[in-house]
Parts: structure tokens; sequence; C-alpha cells
């Protein structure tokens, strides 16, 4: 056996990039929401590992047999779900870089490639977003790739908690308070349990319509003062750019304003939009990113490179690493010690870690800063073109203005059999309007799903049930919106001529 032969390397390598080149050249026939049922896989693949080794024709071909039907395809240019996770020719190959040379590049002496490079596509990328100086490393700042952002959120929780408790003393856990909205993705809420944050002192604040679903500085400080009346202490704020459900744009600098008053940390997670601000026109979005303590977008959302890919860049890397860092014997280097080099373990929160600046370092050479700036541009302005359709039909509505690349619509009350001027007209009133309003979107998202033409998700925001058509995927085009449009439009119009009563009960 030799499990790293090059002359197979080579013959495999081949076939499995034919295999994938061929995939993508017919990603558009299959259903994009995989239709399996659930165990659909037990029942077709042995229950136990094969006791002699098998060729990789074979494997491929059960790949194709029976891993395909239960792939949600996210390349598709028909998938427009959730955030698109999108990817390119020069990230994968990335990826196979990063994996065939498999190095750990837990501390610089382990691989000092790997974390130069990560130094200097962070720097790059830092510059291409027009960061403040303090984030980048001439002005003592630094990047680092985590993950995804729940780590991100994990590893800056966790130094904004220790900076404090170091003043304090432990015991002072319990009254550690943090902040965010209603809109704040769960992955915030996850990371405050995980650092010990007691879940009383978890604050998701109400956002309303009237902000358009952005935090309100008025009411972060009003629950800070509640906090710190009630003998508390606000420790933490995550500000989102680009919300997970529709976007939504928390003002950064008032909210920075009022969050420095406590010396909170302040954390700006732009999981999504993050990407666009490489362009000049959509930088707006992050002003007042300078009053925050750190930052983090995930390239592997909207910037060509597959999962995982999170950038985060703080103002003072040192807060991290006297949080995660350790210091055993086995590990003890000169590098280390000369303290002129990183060690990238201290920043996160497993000891090893890939050479994912490999795939962006591909990601920015292949493509230039110009044509990662058409990317997003061109995605949002098919999210336009497909938003003018929605506007252009009276039977829909855009239910939030958009932002980037995300349109949040809906059948409209007025559009649904029984209701006019969005009042309808039976007893129940008009809680029962919205609940059939949301109901009857929520068929014609499922009628949509379950035809596989193209696959999209929803949310619900102030009580609203909304249907995402999230523009991402990498090979999208203007045909795929307009085409995803028309059968928006053909499931609505069966939909809504069914007669009053099936359509309430259906
Ligand atoms: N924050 C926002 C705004 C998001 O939209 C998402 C995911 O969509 C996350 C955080 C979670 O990101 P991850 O899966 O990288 O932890």
């Amino acid at each position: 056996m030799n499990p790293l032969d090059p002359g197979e390397f080579r013959r495999q390598g081949h076939m499995v990039v034919d295999f994938l080149a061929k995939y993508y050249e017919n990603i558009e026939k299959y259903p994009v929401l995989s239709q399996v049922e659930p165990g659909y896989l037990s029942k077709r693949l042995p229950s136990s590992a094969p006791q002699d080794e098998e060729p990789m024709e074979a494997i491929l071909d059960d790949v194709h047999q029976h891993i395909f039907p239960g792939l949600t395809h996210w390349q598709s240019p028909n998938f427009f779900a959730y955030y698109q996770t999108n990817t390119s020719t020069a990230a994968i190959l990335g990826e196979m870089l990063c994996a065939g040379f498999n190095v750990a590049g837990f501390k610089w002496v382990s691989s000092p490639a790997a974390t130069e490079l990560e130094s200097l596509v962070m720097d790059w990328l830092g510059k291409m977003l027009d960061l403040p100086r303090p984030f980048l490393p001439f002005g003592n700042g630094g990047g680092v790739i985590e993950g995804n952002t729940s780590e991100a959120i994990i590893c800056t929780l966790t130094a904004a908690r220790d900076r404090v408790l170091r003043k304090l003393g432990h015991n002072s856990i319990a009254k550690l308070v943090v902040y965010g909205s209603d809109q704040t993705n769960c992955s915030f809420q996850k990371a405050a349990r995980v650092v010990g944050i007691d879940p009383r002192n978890f604050r998701a604040l109400k956002t309303t319509r009237s902000t358009l679903f952005g935090l309100s500085p008025d009411s972060l400080e009003k629950a800070i003062h509640l906090d710190i009346n009630a003998g508390l202490i606000p420790l933490y704020l995550c500000a989102t750019v680009g919300t997970t459900s529709c976007a939504a744009v928390d003002p950064l600098e008032p909210l920075c304003k009022v969050a420095s008053k406590f010396s909170m940390w302040i954390h700006v997670d732009a999981a999504y939009a993050g990407a666009s601000c490489i362009c000049p026109e959509y930088r707006k979005f992050i002003n007042g990113v300078e009053f925050a303590d750190s930052f983090s977008f995930n390239a592997h959302k909207w910037f060509l490179t597959p999962l995982d890919c999170c950038c985060l860049w703080l103002k003072d890397p040192n807060a991290l690493v006297k949080s995660l860092s350790t210091d055993p014997e086995y590990l003890k280097n000169e590098a280390t010690e000369s303290k002129q080099v990183i060690d990238y373990a201290d920043w996160q929160l497993s000891l090893s870690r890939r050479f994912r600046a490999l795939k962006l370092w591909l990601v920015l050479r292949s493509h230039g800063v110009q044509n990662l700036r058409s990317h997003i541009r061109n995605h949002c302005r098919l999210a336009k073109l497909f938003e003018e359709l929605v506007e252009e039909d009276p039977q829909f509505e855009v239910v939030f203005p958009r932002n980037f690349a995300l349109v949040c619509f809906r059948i409209r009350p007025s559009g649904v059999a029984g209701m006019s001027n969005g009042h309808v007209e039976n007893e129940h009133g008009e809680a029962w309007k919205l609940n059939e309003v949301n109901r009857l979107n929520a068929q014609l998202l499922h009628a949509i799903n379950a035809s596989g033409r193209f696959f999209m998700s929803h949310t619900t925001v102030g009580g609203v049930y909304v249907l995402r058509f999230a523009v991402g995927a990498t090979l999208v085009t203007e045909k795929h919106v307009i085409m995803a449009w028309k059968v928006v439009q053909e499931h609505a119009n069966s939909l809504l001529s069914m007669p009053a009563s099936e359509q309430h009960s259906a």
C-alpha cells in the first residue's frame, strides 16, 4: 500500500478534477434542493467499511449514484437561499494546495510560510476594505483567519471577558452582560453560553421597522443603564452589518459611541455584507468601524472562497493572545521566544490550523481587486433586477429596502383572496389576516422549493413571513434571475387562483 503514490495521485487527481468539471457543466440539471428522505443514505451504502481497497472509479460512481441525490446544490446558479457560500476554481485549487501540503501552522516555526502568508493576505484584504490603520499591523493591529464567525465571536468575547475579569476578579463573571439585537445571528448567543455569560445577562434588544431592524443606540443606552443600576457590568456589543434575516445594518458610529462610554468591547459582525465593502460605494456601511475593537467577515460567503474562511481583524491582538495562548514545553522554540513572530495558535481556539491563507491568496491573485468588485456589483445588479420585477407585480411587495444582494418580498395582503386593501373580510380580524398571509407565503415557498427549479429560504421579521431571494452563486446570470421570477409567478398564480376557502385551508 502506498497512500501517497505520486503516479496514482496524478491519475486519480485528474479523474476528480474531470468529475467536478462535469458536475459544474451539468449542475443545472439537478433539483437544487435535495429531495431525499431522512436516513436515505444508510439504505444505499454498506453498514461497515470495506476490508479491501476499492478503486477510485467505483468510489466516484457511488458519489454520482448515492451522494448526488442527497446534495443540495449550493453552487447551482439557481440557488438563492440563506446566504451563499460561493466558490471559484482558484479557491478550490488553493484548497488542494492546502490539503496537499497539509501543514499545521500553529506556531510560526511549524511552517513559517503559513503564518507569513496569512499576515500578508489579511493585510492586503484590510487595505482593500479600507480598514482604519489601528486594525492593520503598521497600526499595531492585526488580522487572522478563523474557521467561521462563531469562532471569531467566541475568541473576541473571551478576550473581552478576561480583560475585565483581570481587573475585577473571576467572581465578577456572573455580572457580565453582553448586547446585541433580536436580529443578531444566533452564533452570538451560543458564544455567550460557551464563554460563561449568565444566560440572564444576554440582551437581544428589540428592533422595529422604524429603524429598519437596525439596533437603536437609545435602546442600547437604556438597557446598559438598567443593567448598571442593577449592579451588572456591560461587557460586549455585537453590532451587525448585514443581518442574517434581512441584511439590516446596525448604525455603527452611534452604537460605538454609546458602548465606548462604558468601555465595552465592540465587535462588528459583517459575515455576509463585509465582502461588499471592497467596493467604494458600499464601504459606507462600515463607517464607524474605527470606533470598534474587532471586525470580521466571512470570505466563505460572498468572496469566491469555499468554507471555511472567516477574516477577523483586531486593534489589540495581544488581548486575544493573553486569553488564548499556552506555552507547553513541547512547543517551545527560539522564534517564539524572540517575540519577532506571530504564533497564530494563540489567536484561535484550536491548536492545529489549516493553511487557509493559500486559497484566499489564490482568489486575490487570480482575480484582482477590480474583478472581485465586479463580482459583488454584478450580484447587487441582479438583485436589483429581481426587486424591480417584484415591484412591477401588484400581487407582491418588497418588504424591506434592499441594501446588498438580498431581496425580501412576499405576496402582499391585498393579493390574498378575501382581503382587500389589506383588510380581511371575516370574523377573525387583523391577527387572522397576518397569519393567513404568512401561511400563504409559506405555501408558496414550499411549492417552489419542492419543484427543485430553484431554492429560496425564508425568515420572519416583526411577525411577517418573508421570502428571501439572495443572489450570490458564482454561476448566476440574468437568465436565472428572470426564470426564478417566472417560477414565483407561476406558483403564486396557481395558489391565488384557488377558491378562497381552499386558499385559506390548503
Ligand atoms: N453572522 C451573520 C450576520 C451571519 O449571516 C452568519 C451566517 O449566515 C453568521 C454570523 C454565522 O457565521 P458562521 O457560520 O461563519 O459562524
